[in-house]
């Protein structure tokens, strides 16, 4: 079960809010990805864990019924303080899928 959702986040890349695409795999977020550059960043709970408390990924990272103010400002806070490591996907991979994405 996957979904899909659009709005405006602060990107890492870019340093500035862009439009993003976010991912949902059943109730948590799975991946951001940057519509403007193509930075493309895997939410790996575990990882995440090590960072942040439960709290925080509970708020940030469960699926809201609808992307909220209140809900897209903790999502863009939160990806604004993740540390670089947090970032799975190189961004020759994320350039290598919007180019898949674009042939479509
Ligand atoms: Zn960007």
């Amino acid at each position: 079960m996957t979904a899909q959702m659009k709005t405006q986040l602060f990107c890492l890349h870019c340093n500035r809010e862009c439009p993003h695409t976010i991912t949902y795999v059943g109730t948590y977020l799975k991946q951001v990805r940057c519509q403007e550059c193509g930075t493309h960043i895997e939410m790996d709970r575990r990882k995440i864990l090590e960072t942040y408390t439960a709290e925080v990924i509970d708020r940030v990272l469960t699926k809201p019924h609808r992307i909220t103010e209140e809900a897209r400002k903790d999502l863009s806070n939160f990806m604004r303080s993740l540390p670089i490591r947090i970032l799975t996907k190189p961004l020759r991979v994320a350039r290598e899928i919007i180019e898949v994405v674009r042939q479509d």
